[in-house]
């Protein structure tokens, strides 16, 4: 049935349906819209945005679930918190030891009165990683890519990027007003004509932006062929390694994994994923450093991140250097869970910690993604406009934590689910099966 609230073919429409039917209406009548759309969603189980956690991030995780009424024990694939460091006992007994001697907050941005010798320990750490003179550490990875982008790249500059870069990049590039060109994902010979085409101007910089790992499909750029092509045109080389770090090039990140760190100009992460807290960082030279910290304002106009936060990282870093098992654990559960895929049938091949299972453009994914939450395993569908709409899938994130158990029961309910749907193992529908 439909109404004014819940048009024919509600049930399928994305966030970006919502956006162009509220076009014309008033600010009254688009919240309401959506509000009823999206309410209809959750009682129909269509909706597993902001599941209430009730325990602290883990292999395993606590969720209300609205549904039943109940609390029930979810196993974890859909968190960025790749090493399980959230609720390492070292991590959290340094974090207790943070808030005793800081406090709980800073009181202020770093310029002024929020800078400690928590900061300087952590920049000095990342930069020891990232084999770099100096870094500045951002409130959120997000506000790193905003701050760096529209702080370096200016209307006489041009901003070449990949296509599958994360918002962040995109917004960082409209604060910017620098024109920008992007280029197909991982398309070297792409990035090299429009490099070729650039050439030949007499002002301005040219910045390549990528990331390391791609966070919709795990991909890692091929950096050894794209640093190579982008030094040749003289850009300058910025590397958002949000899901690299502490994953790839034995924790290094991407650019060490392809042997190629030196040559990246600025080398961009997260705490929001290995690190499993927020905030983010920027790793460069020194010159660099100085003039973001003073003209980036997500750096210079916002809070410092809390004491806890930052010991939290430090803490992390230490452990990836004293623990160096922890990073193999993740490497082998990926390796455990390509195995059982591969039994499955499905022909993934990871880089990284993110593995996606591609579903057909025709299957409801938030009606499958429910049949997982039933099943006691959390993770994350990948819908339009995230990814195109022929693109969409399920997304895997591997924990160092996860047991073998835990990953024998995610292959079993994964089994369950293409079965129920019909799907195969490429991305579609089965051709000759009849719907379940
Ligand atoms: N870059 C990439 C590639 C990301 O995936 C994300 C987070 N999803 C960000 C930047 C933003 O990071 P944060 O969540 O720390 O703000």
């Amino acid at each position: 049935m439909s109404s004014r609230y819940e048009p024919n073919g509600g049930e399928n429409f994305s966030l970006r349906d919502i956006l162009l039917q509220g076009r014309k209406m008033s600010l009254d009548e688009r919240t309401k819209f959506f509000s009823h759309w999206i309410g209809t969603r959750r009682t129909q189980g269509e909706s597993l945005y902001l599941r209430t956690a009730t325990s602290m991030a883990d292999r395993a995780v606590d969720y209300f679930d609205p549904w039943t009424g109940t609390v029930r024990s979810m196993l974890m694939f859909g968190s960025n918190n790749y090493l399980g460091l959230t609720s390492h006992p070292y991590v959290r007994e340094q974090v207790k030891k943070a808030v005793d001697k800081f406090g709980s907050g800073i009181g202020g941005p770093p310029l002024l009165n929020g800078y400690t010798t928590l900061h300087s320990e952590l920049e000095e750490r990342l930069s020891a990683l990232k084999g770099k003179e100096d870094t500045l550490v951002f409130q959120s990875g997000y506000g790193a890519n905003v701050g760096l982008v529209s702080c370096l790249a200016g209307k006489h500059d041009t901003v070449v990027y990949d296509v599958h870069s994360h918002a962040s990049f995109y917004d960082g590039i409209k604060m910017a007003d620098a024109p920008a060109v992007k280029f197909g994902h991982n398309d070297v010979e792409e990035l090299e004509t429009i490099l070729q085409g650039l050439s030949s101007r007499t002002t301005g910089d040219t910045f390549v932006g990528i990331e390391g790992v791609y966070s919709m499909d795990g991909s890692l750029a091929p950096l050894d062929r794209i640093v190579p092509v982008s030094k040749r045109y003289g850009a300058i080389i910025m590397i958002d390694d949000a899901h690299g770090t502490g994953v790839t090039g034995m924790g290094r990140g991407t650019p060490e994994h392809f042997g190629v760190a030196d040559d990246v100009d600025i080398a961009m992460g997260t705490f929001s994923k290995a690190f499993g807290v927020v905030g983010g960082f920027v790793s460069t030279t020194k010159p660099i450093a100085d003039y973001l910290r003073f003209f980036a304002r997500s750096y210079m106009f916002s809070s410092s991140l809390a004491p806890a936060v930052l010991a939290a990282v430090i803490a992390s870093l230490e452990l990836l250097e004293k623990e160096p098992g922890i990073h193999r654990q993740l490497m082998d559960n990926i390796d455990y869970l390509t195995r059982g895929l591969h039994r499955l049938g499905f022909g993934v091949n990871p880089q990284s910690a993110i593995i996606p299972l591609p579903v057909p453009q025709t299957l409801n994914i938030r009606k499958a993604a429910y049949h997982f939450h039933r099943a006691g395993i959390f993770i994350n569908s990948i819908e339009y406009p995230a990814v195109p709409a022929n693109q969409q899938r399920f997304r895997i994130s591997m924990m160092a934590t996860h047991t073998r158990e835990d990953i024998d029961r995610l292959l079993e309910v994964v089994e369950e689910v293409w079965n129920v749907y019909n799907l195969d193992t490429n991305g579609h529908t089965r051709a000759t099966a009849t719907r379940a």
